[in-house]
């Protein structure tokens, strides 16, 4: 059977930057399990696995546009810790994450990430840490079936065997 909308598929994967930087990749005896069509992977990646099979094994490049996305520099912001109110202030540690609207897209809501702080401003990020970054992906297809009506209903994969659920 090949990889069609609403398809769930199982493959594994390993991704790295072009520039060689390895990414991530599944765990052995677990692949990652989509439902073909919907969104649920990169752009790049889910317009190459069309048409591929149970078995099939690829290398796909696909460019930061049809991956995460641009860089957007407007997104890399130094924020004085004055502007958090009091009582959210001890939060303010690298790794934190809070919602914010961008800085000149009124209306868009971006998620940011403390990087770094000092003692008056904290360092922060709205960018997906893979925004503007080429990727490629060595894919290995396990499994290719029809999604059941269950599936369609709810938007997702439901696992290998379309049993369990989440
Ligand atoms: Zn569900």
């Amino acid at each position: 059977m090949q990889i069609d909308n609403n398809s769930v598929v199982s493959f594994h994967y390993s991704v790295a930057t072009t520039q060689g930087e390895a990414v991530d990749k599944s765990e052995a005896g677990e692949p990652l399990v989509y439902l073909h069509g919907h969104g649920q992977i990169v752009p790049g990646l889910e317009a190459a696995m069309k048409g591929k099979q149970a078995g099939d094994k690829f290398s796909a490049q696909v460019a930061s546009k049809d991956a995460y996305g641009d860089h957007d520099q407007e997104l890399d912001l130094q924020v004085p810790l004055d502007v958090f109110p009091p009582n959210v202030r001890p939060q303010i540690v690298p790794g934190f994450r809070f919602r914010a609207e961008h800085p000149t897209l009124q209306g868009n809501e971006v998620t940011f990430v403390v990087h770094q702080l000092d003692k008056e401003q904290a360092f922060v990020s709205g960018n997906h840490p893979l925004a503007g970054k080429d990727l490629k992906f060595d894919v290995e297809v396990v499994e290719v079936r029809a999604a059941t009506t269950e599936e369609l209903s709810h938007g997702h994969a439901h696992g290998p065997g379309g049993h369990h659920h989440h």
